[in-house]
């Protein structure tokens, strides 16, 4: 977790391939739906585009669907979800079902300042002056509460992200071998 530029989709990604798992990004799934017009793409669209979350119906379905798939069975890195409460809890009913162990949570830690400079300079459709101030509004409306309910948990991991990206993934590198090393 952490919010629009944090450094997400860079870190899960080298995560993923190091550890030979999926990398699952919830955005990125719905770009390719809405660059390929499927009926989700199109049901999506305009939430993505003006930096508003999709509606749970939309994404619940969507995620129960992947982790099921053959290549997720060993585990695999969450990208962009869960972003509400009620999608926390939502995957914690599902991991009943199909997981026996509990997620590793990480929340990457960027100040605003920095986060804007890097959305500007990375240039998305949503990445806009308006759109980013509206997402990070989001994110600290219905995506900072995630962080509490892991908190609870007791499985969440805070790592500073406003650092280089290969130091943010030793950090990142560690949590997971530690964790794998006590299941
Ligand atoms: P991201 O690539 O994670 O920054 O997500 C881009 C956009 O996709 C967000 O601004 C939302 O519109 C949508 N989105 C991605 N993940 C979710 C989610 N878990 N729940 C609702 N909307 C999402």
């Amino acid at each position: 977790m952490g919010p629009p530029g944090a450094g997400k989709g860079t870190q899960s990604e080298i995560l993923a391939e190091k550890f030979n798992i999926p990398h699952i990004s919830t955005g990125d799934i719905l770009r390719s739906a809405i660059a390929n017009q499927t009926p989700l793409g199109k049901k999506a669209q305009s939430y993505v585009d003006q930096g508003d979350l999709v509606p749970d119906d939309l994404i619940l379905d969507l995620i129960r669907d992947r982790l099921k798939q053959s290549d997720a069975q060993a585990g695999w890195i969450l990208d962009g979800f869960p972003r509400t409460v009620d999608q926390a809890s939502f995957l914690d009913d599902l991991l009943q079902d199909i997981h026996d162990n509990v997620p590793c949570a990480v929340n990457l830690e960027v100040p605003d300042q920095v986060l804007i400079h890097r959305l500007l300079a990375r240039g998305r459709k949503d990445d806009n002056q308006d759109i980013i101030t509206h997402r990070l509004q989001v994110y600290r409306e219905k995506t900072a509460p995630v962080i509490e309910y892991y908190l609870q948990q007791g499985t969440l991991h805070s790592v500073n992200g406003d650092r280089t990206p290969d130091e943010v993934h030793q950090a990142l590198q560690s949590i997971v071998e530690t964790k794998l090393q006590v299941n």
